[in-house]
């Protein structure tokens, strides 16, 4: 059972539980299975909950694309600064873009949602839509920046695997 996740903000609803468990399980029944150190460290998954206009409720889930799979696919990279990979919230968000009948109610995303592109993005389309998520990479810095604990140590606890 996937331990509860922090949210934002701080006095949101509690996290469907629903949420982390459908991230770990499609962790768990991809091919290959991605609840190695490496997969956690290098993926994150994201689940968001729904709801339709019959009021029936859903999850999305959608991992990220990988700077490896990118170029696997594309080639490199034309520069470093474009080497984000597709940020799975990202990907969700054009889920959702697509299907405005539905009503987005909880994101649930293992690393919480980048600064630089992801939150803003967020807020400007799902305005009040709580975040639930494991990992804040600002929150593990140490005196000098460096990061004290890895996303993937955090993730592997999180769901005890
Ligand atoms: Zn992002």
């Amino acid at each position: 059972m996937p331990r509860t996740p922090n949210s934002k903000p701080l006095d949101s609803p509690r996290c469907d539980p629903r949420l982390p468990e459908a991230a770990l399980r499609y962790r768990r029944t991809a091919n290959p299975i991605l609840t190695t150190p490496q997969a956690l460290g290098a993926i994150n998954v994201t689940a968001w909950l729904y709801r339709d206009r019959n009021g029936v409720e859903g999850i999305q889930v959608n991992p990220n694309v990988t700077i490896a799979e990118l170029a696997r696919v594309y080639g490199p990279a034309a520069t470093p600064d474009a080497e984000v990979g597709l940020h799975s919230e990202g990907l969700a968000a054009e889920w959702f873009r697509t299907r405005p009948d539905l009503r987005v109610l909880q994101i649930f995303s293992e690393r919480v949602p980048c600064v630089a592109m992801c939150a803003p993005m967020l807020r400007h389309y799902y305005p009040g839509v709580p975040w639930y998520y494991y990992y804040d990479s600002n929150s593990w810095r140490g005196n000098n920046g460096e990061r004290i604990r890895r996303a993937g140590e955090i993730l592997r606890s999180a769901y005890g695997v």
